[in-house]
């Protein structure tokens, strides 16, 4: 493999678009601007965790990236600089050109100067951080959220978790579900036009990583809310197995992960302002439900009329993991 020196020259260096000083020196140089909030997150991936050892290394580049980025739509925060962290078993230069190149095109998408990193050689690891910028004191956080407040999703959720059942040989999808679902796997979006947009009007966000009742379980603890939701309200991924299973889409909806769509709680006085925003941007933004007084479950009403209710605590990697 080429030496960690070749590698950076040939691959990380990219050039910056609003940066003092990016990758080359032992740091790099950036300048906030006046009245801004610095908002800092990481996020790691972790081969045969996260993805699958022998994953497609551009749509791979593109997702440590883009989960990164999400980070900071979900702080309604403009992403501005990355930082990328990795580990490299004796891998070929193709490789990480290709993954290079997958993590560059989404970093130019988002307007995200690459300004430096570390590079190392171990099992593979991928580790970015992400820098943006939120006017001072406007970032939306988990623990605004109030009684009464609409809650809201970004999206159709679903289409990730279906596509990992698919590859995990779980389900079958159909030919053009299976575009759409490996795509939204592999390529997630960034809400970050959406999370700029929510400044001022969401009281709580989030991204949805883990699954949207395990991610709502943080709102609710942080903002001493519980939460219904309405099955009829739930925008469905439109697919269903070969075998048919009509639970399926809602399942993936509420439990399945890595949609990274924004999850977030509004008053009702600004409904009509979240519908005007859906229009701009063109996309779908879904009233689910309703914040609660505090409880320890979050109840879902079914189609039937039934109450579903699952435990408001959430859940831990370690322990769901199997
Ligand atoms: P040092 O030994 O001073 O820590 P390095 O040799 O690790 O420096 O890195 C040299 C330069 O290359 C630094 O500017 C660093 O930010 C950059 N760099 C290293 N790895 C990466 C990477 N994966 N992506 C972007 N820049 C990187
Ligand atoms: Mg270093």
């Amino acid at each position: 493999m080429p030496g960690e020196f070749e590698l950076i020259r040939r691959h990380f260096s990219r050039g910056v678009q609003h940066t003092d000083l990016g990758v080359g020196d032992d740091g790099a140089l950036l300048r906030t601007r006046p009245g801004m909030q610095l908002v800092v997150s990481s996020d790691m991936l972790v081969a045969g965790t996260h993805f699958f050892p022998d994953a497609e290394p551009e749509a791979l580049g593109w997702k440590t990236a883009a989960v990164n980025i999400s980070d900071m739509a979900a702080m309604a925060a403009e992403p501005r600089w990355i930082t990328l962290a990795l580990a490299l078993p004796a891998s070929d230069d193709k490789w990480v050109g290709a993954f290079a190149d997958g993590f560059a095109e989404c970093c130019a998408a988002f307007g995200v100067d690459w300004i430096g990193g570390d590079t190392t050689r171990g099992p593979l690891n991928l580790c970015a951080t992400v820098f943006g910028e939120v006017p001072h004191g406007q970032a939306v956080l988990r623990n605004g959220a109030r009684l009464g407040d609409d809650l809201w999703i970004s999206g159709t959720p679903g289409f990730a978790a279906l596509g990992l059942q698919h590859l995990l040989g779980n389900i079958v999808l159909a030919e053009e579900a299976r575009a759409v679902c490996l795509s939204a796997l592999h390529r997630p979006q960034p809400r970050v036009a959406l999370g700029l947009a929510l400044c001022g009007v969401a009281t709580a966000m989030l991204d949805v990583s883990d699954g949207l009742l395990g991610d709502l379980a943080h709102i609710l603890e942080q903002s001493d809310c519980g939460a219904s939701i309405e099955d009829v309200l739930l925008p469905l991924a439109p697919v269903t197995s070969a075998s048919g299973d009509e639970g399926l889409a809602r399942r993936a909806l509420l439990g399945g992960g890595d949609d990274y769509e924004l999850l977030f709680a509004a008053p009702l006085a600004q409904r009509q302002v979240v519908l005007d925003i859906s229009q701009q941007l063109g996309l779908p933004l879904t009233r689910i439900g309703v914040m609660t007084e505090k409880s320890n479950v979050i109840a879902t009403k079914k189609r039937d009329g039934s109450i579903e209710t699952v435990s408001a605590q959430g859940y831990d990697h370690f322990e769901s993991d199997s």
